[in-house]
């Protein structure tokens, strides 16, 4: 007989902690299944130990500054293994952290791997588990390109297992991942190259960001390649080579990290034998989190919709609000989700891009623009521009867009993401006294 609960969240991670912790504060049998520590990406491989190194480096480029500002002191080198082993410990205490609020709330943790026996049917390993509502939030892992010597490089995974700092490090890639690792690598010490496979990094954001970042990287002696489309890798006595497509060799380097994105980790759960609909891996999901299957349902990453933490652990919450809540229409809104690139400077976006929004909405766009030297760098000899971008639709110029790359970005956007999706417009912004002196301010006196 399977052990039977309410509810299975299959997945340990953002989503399926979030899931299954919601759904037992309304008193549902939980039990969450999974074979690594808890937390899953964000909290292992992802954002916390990322944002740790975006620390790292911040602080590494406040060194540089500080002598602006009065202060006898040089960057004379960095302990990557110290900061290792505090990261590692954080991270470790966080998995404890995660284990207790389980136990808390009185949900099983189930150690291993799941897999579909049918629609209400798990297996773990040699145990059976029953329920009536199970939810697949399985995330996914890095790409890994399909050409020779690819073995050769690490992905984000490998990058935070990184004993020691490599000298030479190049970057395959041009997305979050790309740049924000560029940063951490370059502010520490690393000589970076970022190879992209067409004319710039973050190309499916709004141009300006891109074009003020490949600056600002530059700046920060980032070597940017375009057009590299990856053919090979090679490991010879000086180091390792990326062999592009048309013939250039890149290199040599220490390491070699793909930042090409992620796929699915969907395929260990044996979807067909349960019936669920999948394209390419990613679980297809109606607007209710719903899968083709009544009683299954996905949430994060697995489902292809926004890659983000809170975009997980929101679309997790609100079904348990529908299935054991009472609130039969709670579902996560998708539109208008905020979102910070953790580069040096850092971005801060959300909504349309201008070429989206002029495609889209031709002459009613208007767009207003500011960029600036922050006065933080009036005293520091290695300068930062900041750059803004509002998006404006129609003749009462509601705000459709909003995009900000500069120092304070990433604390600026939460507050100005919630003015969007009240609807603000451009009057309500200038209708709202600045603060002064910052760099926020020049988003509500734009002319
Ligand atoms: P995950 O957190 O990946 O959890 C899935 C879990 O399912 C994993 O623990 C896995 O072991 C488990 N699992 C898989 N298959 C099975 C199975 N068959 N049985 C049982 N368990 C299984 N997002 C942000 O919002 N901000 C950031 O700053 C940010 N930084 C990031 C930095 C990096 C380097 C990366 C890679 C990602 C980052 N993200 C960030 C994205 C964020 O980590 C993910 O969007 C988020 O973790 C997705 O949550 P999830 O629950 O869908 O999946
Ligand atoms: P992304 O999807 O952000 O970027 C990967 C980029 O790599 C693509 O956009 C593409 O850019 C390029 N690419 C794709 N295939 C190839 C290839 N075969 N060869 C060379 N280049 C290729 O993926 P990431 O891995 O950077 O991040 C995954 C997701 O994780 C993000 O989308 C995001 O949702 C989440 N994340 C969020 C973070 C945050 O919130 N701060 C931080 C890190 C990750 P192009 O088409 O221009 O070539």
């Amino acid at each position: 007989m399977p052990l039977q609960y309410d509810y299975i969240a299959i997945g340990g991670g953002s989503g399926g902690l979030a899931t299954a912790q919601r759904a037992a504060e309304y008193g549902a049998r939980v039990a969450v299944i999974e074979p690594a520590p808890l937390g899953g990406t964000c909290v292992n491989v992802g954002c916390v130990p990322k944002k740790l190194m975006w620390n790292a480096a911040s602080l590494a480029h406040g060194i540089v500054d500080a002598p602006g500002y009065g202060f006898e002191v040089t960057l004379r080198g960095h302990d990557w293994a110290a900061l290792k082993a505090a990261r590692d410990a954080y991270v470790a205490r966080l998995n404890g952290i995660y284990e207790g609020n389980l136990a808390r709330r009185k949900i099983d943790w189930i150690r291993g791997t799941a897999r579909f026996l049918d629609a209400h049917t798990i297996a773990v390993g040699e145990q059976r588990l029953g329920a009536e509502h199970i939810t697949i939030a399985t995330g996914g892992r890095p790409i890994v390109p399909q050409i020779p010597g690819a073995a050769l490089g690490i992905t984000s995974d490998g990058f935070f297992a990184l004993a020691e700092r490599p000298a030479r490090v190049a970057i395959v890639g041009s997305g979050y991942v790309a740049v924000e690792l560029a940063g951490a690598f370059a502010a520490l010490g690393s000589q970076v190259t970022i190879a992209v496979r067409q004319d710039r990094v973050l190309r499916h954001f709004d141009t300006m960001l891109s074009m003020a970042l490949a600056r600002e990287m530059a700046g920060d002696g980032i070597a940017l390649v375009t057009h590299a489309v990856p053919a090979a890798l090679t490991a010879g006595a000086a180091g390792r080579e990326l062999h592009l497509a048309d013939g250039r060799v890149l290199g040599p380097f220490d390491c070699v990290l793909w930042a090409i994105g992620r796929e699915p980790l969907s395929a260990a759960l044996d979807l067909g034998t349960a019936g669920v609909t999948a394209a390419e891996g990613f679980v297809i999901t109606d607007a209710l989190q719903n899968t083709n299957v009544a009683g299954i349902y996905a949430i994060g990453d697995v489902t292809g919709r926004e890659a983000l933490t809170p975009v997980a652990i929101a679309a997790g919450r609100r079904l348990a609000d529908r299935l054991f809540g009472g609130r039969a229409d709670r579902h996560l809104d998708y539109a208008l989700i905020p979102t910070v690139i953790f580069s040096h400077p850092p971005i801060g976006t959300i909504g349309l891009t201008e070429a989206a929004a002029r495609e889209l909405h031709h002459d009613a766009i208007k767009v207003y623009t500011a960029g600036f030297t922050p006065m933080y760098h009036a005293l520091t000899s290695h300068k930062r521009r900041a750059e803004m971008k509002l998006v404006c639709l129609g003749p009462d110029e509601r705000v459709v867009g909003l995009h900000v790359i500069g120092q304070g970005a990433d604390e600026m956007l939460q507050g100005f993401a919630v003015a969007l999706k009240m609807g603000a417009r451009k009057r309500d912004f200038d209708d709202t006294v600045a603060i002064h002196p910052t760099a926020a301010e020049e988003l509500v006196t734009m002319r």
